[in-house]
């Protein structure tokens, strides 16, 4: 990159963003950042911006930091075409519309929010395709799987890769009981809260083939998932002759985040040290246990009906994580009341950005209606 580029975050306080920022950290010379935008975290994003100085900061709380100008919503940021890429690492569906808003202003997107491909892949992709924006996908996996292809038309199928979570040995039974601080003891990687109990369920295994489909247009019959406890291969393609080329690191997110927001250009950036086989000795390799892990079969269920299914599922299956975390369910349940709500969702097949929308908000409503059915408050 000859010239610096112009970044945005949008979720610079959660785990991605913070991480994104040790990453321009260590490539000072290579970036402008143009805003950082966060949650609720006020004192950590003020912090980043006197450290970082960017020319805008967006909070959803009041803040102020001398010399940098505080926007009023997510949008000035996506419409601002002083950026060159916005990395869209905040969680839940307040990534959707952003995104959307910088890929019709031409800007290219480093995803690492799930629910913009989930809840509205066909749009999404349709509208970056149109006007030739970028989507590089932050996911480890989907990461993996970008660096991998060369020839998209010559792939045959994608193979994504799994750690199977804190439960991967235990029984059902165990998986039935387990409390939030074991599930939230994710063996591999450290993450937000709501994806380290989507790790623990292989929900966020389903999630994800889903946002594979969309990114690469691969069929739901030619994604495969694969059980991979070390989590050094973080997925793989097999092209049409036989040959697999998978993309292998320690598991780190600074890796994928570095190469989306510097691709295709890469620097040593943040790298700690060398890989060694050696040191790896092993790698296991084993097939997904879809009776103790249904969410991913319910993913894949989903992912074929396609619509306004994904929304549905990501919806219900947020609700019933918050519930519990805040232990009102226990683990199993996030997928029986997710699989309940699911099986009554009414399909709209080819819905508008408004009826996805509309479509979060009524099964978020339904869930909590139901949990609470059931469970005291
Ligand atoms: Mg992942």
């Amino acid at each position: 990159m000859s010239e610096k580029r112009k970044i945005s975050i949008i979720g610079s306080t959660g785990s991605i963003g913070t991480q994104a920022l040790e990453v321009i950290e260590k490539l000072r010379d290579k970036f402008e950042i143009i805003a950082l935008a966060g949650g609720n975290n006020t004192e950590l994003l003020k912090s980043q911006a006197e450290k970082f100085r960017p020319k805008y900061i967006y909070s959803l709380k009041p803040i102020s930091v001398d010399g940098v100008k505080t926007l009023s919503g997510l949008d000035e940021i996506a419409e601002n075409t002083e950026n060159d890429i916005i990395l869209v690492a905040c969680s839940g569906k307040i990534g959707l519309k952003p995104t959307l808003k910088a890929i019709e202003n031409g800007i290219d997107i480093a995803l690492a929010n799930k629910e913009t491909l989930v809840m509205a892949g066909d749009i999404v992709m349709k509208k970056a395709k149109e006007l030739g924006v970028n989507i590089i996908p932050v996911d480890s996996e989907h990461c993996a799987i970008h660096q991998c292809i060369k020839d998209i038309s010559q792939v045959d199928k994608l193979i994504i890769t799994a750690s199977g979570g804190p439960f991967l040995n235990k029984s059902l039974e165990d998986i039935k009981n387990a409390t939030v601080e074991e599930t939230l003891k994710h063996p591999r990687w450290n993450m937000g809260r709501k994806i380290t109990v989507d790790s623990a369920t292989l929900m966020n295994k389903g999630l994800e083939i889903i946002e594979a489909h969309h990114l690469f247009g691969f069929d739901y019959d030619d994604i495969e998932v694969v059980v991979h406890p070390q989590s050094i291969v973080h997925s793989a393609i097999e092209y049409v002759d036989g040959s697999v080329i998978a993309q292998l690191g320690i598991p780190s997110m600074h890796i994928p985040i570095q190469y989306a927001i510097t691709y295709p250009e890469r620097f040593e950036g943040i790298k700690s040290k060398s890989f060694s086989f050696a040191d790896i000795a092993r790698l296991d390799f084993e097939k997904p246990d879809f009776d103790k892990f249904p969410a991913v079969k319910l993913a894949y269920k989903a992912g074929k009906m396609g619509g306004t299914a994904t929304a549905c599922l990501n919806a219900a299956n947020e609700e019933a994580v918050f519930a519990f975390l805040n232990g009102k369910i226990k683990l199993y349940q996030i997928y029986e009341i997710t699989k309940h709500i699911f099986d009554e969702h009414e399909l709209i097949q080819k819905p508008s950005i408004e009826e996805i929308f509309a479509t979060d908000e009524i099964t978020r409503a339904k869930t909590k209606d139901y949990i609470y059915s059931f469970v005291t408050v």
